[in-house]
């Protein structure tokens, strides 16, 4: 598989506090790249780094053939970056949204079609104040689509989201995947990683203390003996939650 990104040796200082503490790691055309933690853990840091947002301390960053030290306008220009769902002109459209941001792109976008990709459609006239957690959360993935991009970053996408309106968000994500693009993903939540992630980076107080697929790291941990110390059930709350409610979205 094709390399895509390369992270060498990245070491982040905030004055005398180590937040990242030299980690490396790669990722592979096409596909989904977790990077998994607690709060504090270093992730945000990490992706805001490579996505040329935030000034690292030492460390060689590669991402699609171009060094972030000396080709960063290149990277740019074929990375997707979700924005704070905070940084949205409330009071403007979803429309007036998007032709605002291919304005500052200044790329051609078709904003109806856009909409479509992220079932957004009925809500193009709408204002983004007047939008649910989850539809907002779509349509800030959305954006990230403005450009055309080869990699798309999504930092914590479905934190905050009800069951079905994270169950939607991970299709989308997949969707986006089958047409060629590479996601990273940050997320705390490891049904998540488990359902959308072909290989994870566990990180912890600035250290990737593991790297593999979920499924690998699943069987390792089995392999060395360890048993779940209780009976697990053929269904947990969340299964009765989604049965009972149903799994279709009621923000629309
Ligand atoms: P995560 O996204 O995994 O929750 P972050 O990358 O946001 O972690 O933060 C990693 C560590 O760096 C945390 O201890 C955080 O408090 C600290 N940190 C993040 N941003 C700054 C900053 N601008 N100045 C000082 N410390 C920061
Ligand atoms: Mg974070």
């Amino acid at each position: 598989m094709n390399k895509i990104i390369s992270v060498k040796n990245l070491v982040k200082n905030y004055r005398n506090f180590e937040a990242v503490k030299g980690i490396s790691f790669e990722v592979y055309e096409g596909e989904i790249f977790g990077l998994l933690g607690p709060n504090g853990a270093g992730k945000s840091t990490t992706l805001e780094i490579i996505e040329t947002l935030r000034p690292k301390t030492s460390g060689e960053i590669v991402v699609n053939g171009f060094n972030l030290d000396k080709d960063p306008e290149s990277i740019k220009k074929i990375i997707g970056v979700q924005l704070q769902t905070s940084g949205f002109y409330p009071g403007l459209s979803l429309i007036q949204l998007i032709e605002l941001f291919g304005g500052l792109y200044n790329q051609p976008v078709d904003p109806m079609e856009l909409l479509r990709l992220v079932n957004l459609e009925d809500k193009a006239a709408s204002k983004f104040k007047d939008m649910s957690g989850g539809q907002k959360q779509r349509f800030s993935i959305a954006t990230t689509l403005i450009n055309k991009p080869k990699i798309i970053f999504l930092d914590e996408p479905t934190t905050g989201l009800d069951p079905q309106a994270r169950r939607n968000l991970w299709e989308l994500i997949k969707d986006i995947r089958s047409k060629g693009t590479t996601v990273i993903i940050t997320t705390h939540y490891m049904d998540e990683a488990e359902q959308l992630c072909d290989r994870i980076a566990i990180i912890d107080e600035g250290k990737i203390i593991s790297l593999d697929s979920p499924d690998k790291m699943i069987d390792d941990l089995v392999s060395t003996g360890f048993e779940r110390p209780k009976q697990v059930k053929a269904a947990n709350l969340e299964d009765v939650f989604i049965h009972l409610t149903g799994k279709e979205m009621r923000d629309e």
